[in-house]
């Protein structure tokens, strides 16, 4: 494996989980305002990566604002925005069914996607902080009148101040547990959907070559490095998050790359 500082050069985009990573809750994580900004400086493009579908681009934006990250240049890319381009691409004129927040809602119908509450056939399941029990119930029922299934990504938690709260993989679970059907398509983080799209968008052609010039940044063997290895990207793994020297050899996956944060990628730049 070539030297950190060689894939540094050879970088022009760098996909960059956020809790754990960049920051924890509210906090940056040492000077990350520097490390981001020497990144922007040698002409880097940095897209932050959140599987999280029930918070909007510009909720982010207006995060990483606040906490002093984010700089010109920059984006913000949820498996939420990832879904609303793939039942585009993909379903065009499909009729919808989404289960998911209001601001997900809007960004579905800013892509032009047609949402029903009646004889769908697609169903959407995002993180959807205002489900009850007639979406569940609707959900599943045209799960089993034979819907073609997508869920926005397979967490089972989010992370929470006070702890841990159900994600969509905890929704899937339920849905199964009524219906038997598991997504015929997940979109998020660890699956390689969101990967393939950015490389398209962001270079226009798809290749070993052009995939070289992406680095997946993150704190979770399970999600960030599994997506990054799976789509022939190069990975980076900071421990400023949930992983450890110790239990990273609890997962099939290597990471290229390990680093104690993010800002120490300075030392290779
Ligand atoms: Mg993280």
């Amino acid at each position: 494996m070539a030297a950190l500082s060689d894939a540094l050069k050879e970088a022009e985009y760098f996909l960059l989980d956020m809790d754990g990573t960049l920051y924890v809750g509210d906090e940056p994580i040492g000077d990350m305002a520097a490390t981001l900004a020497a990144l922007r400086n040698k002409g880097k493009k940095l897209v932050y990566l959140t599987n999280n579908s029930s918070r909007s681009v510009e909720d982010y934006r207006a995060k990483l604002v606040r906490i002093g990250l984010w700089g010109e240049g920059d984006e913000v890319y949820t498996s939420g925005v990832a879904t609303a381009e793939t039942v585009c691409e993909r379903f065009a004129g499909k009729r919808v069914y989404l289960v998911g927040t209001e601001s997900l809602q809007k960004e579905f119908l800013a892509h032009g996607i047609a949402l029903t509450e009646e004889d769908p056939d697609i169903v959407v399941l995002a993180y959807d902080t205002g489900l009850n029990y007639d979406k569940l119930c609707k959900l599943t029922y045209f799960l089993r009148k034979g819907a073609y299934y997508v869920a926005t990504h397979p967490d089972l938690n989010c992370p929470a101040p006070k702890a841990s709260v159900p994600d969509v993989g905890s929704f899937i679970a339920l849905v199964e547990a009524s219906t038997g059907r598991r997504p015929d398509e997940i979109v998020g983080k660890p699956f390689p959907g969101m990967g393939d799209r950015l490389v398209r968008r962001l270079c226009g052609r798809d290749g070993d070559d052009v995939r070289k010039k992406f680095i997946m940044t993150g704190d979770r063997m399970n999600t960030d490095i599994r997506f990054g290895n799976a789509c022939g990207f190069r990975t980076l793994l900071v421990l400023s998050g949930e992983t450890t020297r110790e239990n990273m050899k609890n997962y099939p996956d290597r990471p290229d790359f390990i680093l104690g944060s993010f800002n120490e990628v300075l030392q290779s730049l």
